[in-house]
C-alpha cells in the first residue's frame, strides 16, 4: 500500500507464531530504501518478492536497509539482500550492531539463563525457536546509527529514536513532515514483551513516553495493520503494562508469592510459564523491587511495610 507519495508499506498478514515483519520501502531518485527485510527461508522470501512486486517495486533496486532489532522476523534475510545487492547499505543502531554479527548475543537479551534458575532442568534455546520458524542472517552492518540520527530517503527524512524495551538495540523511525511513527516491536500483535536485559518494564515504558511526545498521526507497526488512532494505542500499551504490575501488587499484598506463584498473574495458560513468563515476571519484579514497592525475603516477595 503506498500510504504516501513513494512511502509503501508493505503489510505481511500473520499466519503463524513467527511471521516476517512488515516492511517499509521508500522511492529516491538513487532507488529504494528499505525498513526491514522479514524472516530468511525460501517461503518466506517468496512471500517477501510477492509483496515488492504488488506494488511494482523492484526489489534489485534497493540501495539501502534499515533494520529496528535482530529478530531473526525482522532480519532474516538480510543474507538474502546482500547477496542480490552486493553494495547495498545496511543500518543498525550502534547497540544491536554486535547482535546482527554475532546472534548466539540473543542468549544474553533474551535472559535464558533465568529458566534454569526458575525450572530447573529446563532450558530454552531462542535460537532453535527461531531457526525452526524463521531462518536468521549474520551480517556486519555498513552504517551504525544512534538517536537522533537523521536518514535521509528522498522527500522523507527518518529521525532515529532508541527505543529499548522489547530488545535492548531496537529503533523506531520518525518522519516528522508527515507525522508518520514506525514502531517495530513496540506496539502492534502481540506485543508488549520485554525482558531484563532487552530495557525491561522500565525501558518500555519510557519509550512509550517518548512516542507520546511526539504527537504522532499514523503509526506503522511490524506485525499487524497501520494504526490511525495513535493517543489510544499508547494508553493501551502503557495501561495493558501498568494492569500487569497493579495484578502482581494486589496478589503480593494478599498474601506473600512465590515466583511460581506470581506466574500466572502474567500469563493463566502455563504454556507461557517458561518462556516468555519468566523473564518478563522478572522484569516487573525487577521494577517493583527497585522501585521499594515489594521485598524479597528467602523464595517469597512481600509487599513492603508488610
Ligand atoms: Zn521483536
Ligand atoms: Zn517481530
Amino acid at each position: 500500500m503506498e500510504i504516501e507519495k513513494d512511502f509503501y508499506f508493505l503489510e505481511v498478514h500473520k499466519k503463524g507464531v513467527v511471521d516476517s515483519s512488515s516492511i517499509i520501502a521508500i522511492r529516491d531518485s538513487r532507488g529504494l530504501t528499505c525498513v526491514e527485510t522479514g524472516c530468511g527461508g525460501e517461503e518466506n522470501i517468496k512471500q517477501t518478492l510477492a509483496l515488492f512486486e504488488k506494488e511494482g517495486l523492484n526489489i534489485s533496486d534497493i540501495h539501502t536497509v534499515i533494520i529496528s532489532h535482530t529478530h531473526a522476523d525482522h532480519m532474516g534475510a538480510i543474507g538474502f539482500f546482500k547477496d542480490l545487492i552486493p553494495h547495498i547499505t545496511i543500518i543498525d543502531h550502534e547497540i544491536d550492531a554486535p547482535v546482527l554479527q554475532d546472534s548466539t548475543l540473543l542468549y544474553g537479551i533474551y535472559d535464558v539463563d533465568l529458566i534454569p534458575k526458575y525450572f530447573p532442568g529446563q532450558t530454552f534455546d531462542i535460537l532453535e525457536f527461531y531457526r525452526g520458524l524463521c531462518h536468521i542472517s549474520e551480517v556486519k552492518p555498513d552504517k551504525i546509527v544512534i538517536e537522533g540520527d537523521r536518514i535521509e530517503c528522498g522527500a522523507y527524512v527518518l529521525e532515529v529514536l532508541y527505543t529499548p524495551g522489547h530488545h535492548l538495540g531496537h529503533i523506531s523511525l520518525y518522519e516528522k513532515n508527515h507525522g508518520i511513527l514506525f514502531v517495530g516491536d513496540m506496539l502492534g500483535m502481540g506485543v508488549p514483551f520485554y525482558t531484563p536485559s532487552s530495557g525491561g518494564v522500565t525501558g518500555y515504558l519510557e519509550s512509550i513516553q517518548k512516542y507520546r511526545a511526539l504527537g504522532a498521526r499514523l503509526i506503522i507497526p511490524s506485525h499487524g495493520a497501520l494504526i490511525e488512532n495513535t493517543e489510544e494505542t499508547l494508553n493501551k500499551a502503557e495501561e495493558k503494562v501498568k494492569n500487569r504490575e497493579v495484578r502482581l501488587l494486589e496478589a503480593i499484598a494478599s498474601h506473600p508469592k512465590t515466583f511460581h506463584e506470581l506466574l500466572p498473574e502474567l500469563f493463566q495458560d502455563t504454556f507461557f510459564h517458561v518462556f516468555p513468563g519468566t523473564a518478563m515476571l522478572e522484569s516487573h519484579l525487577i521494577k517493583l523491587e527497585n522501585e521499594g514497592k515489594i521485598i524479597k525475603k528467602e523464595e517469597r516477595y512481600f509487599s513492603a511495610g508488610q
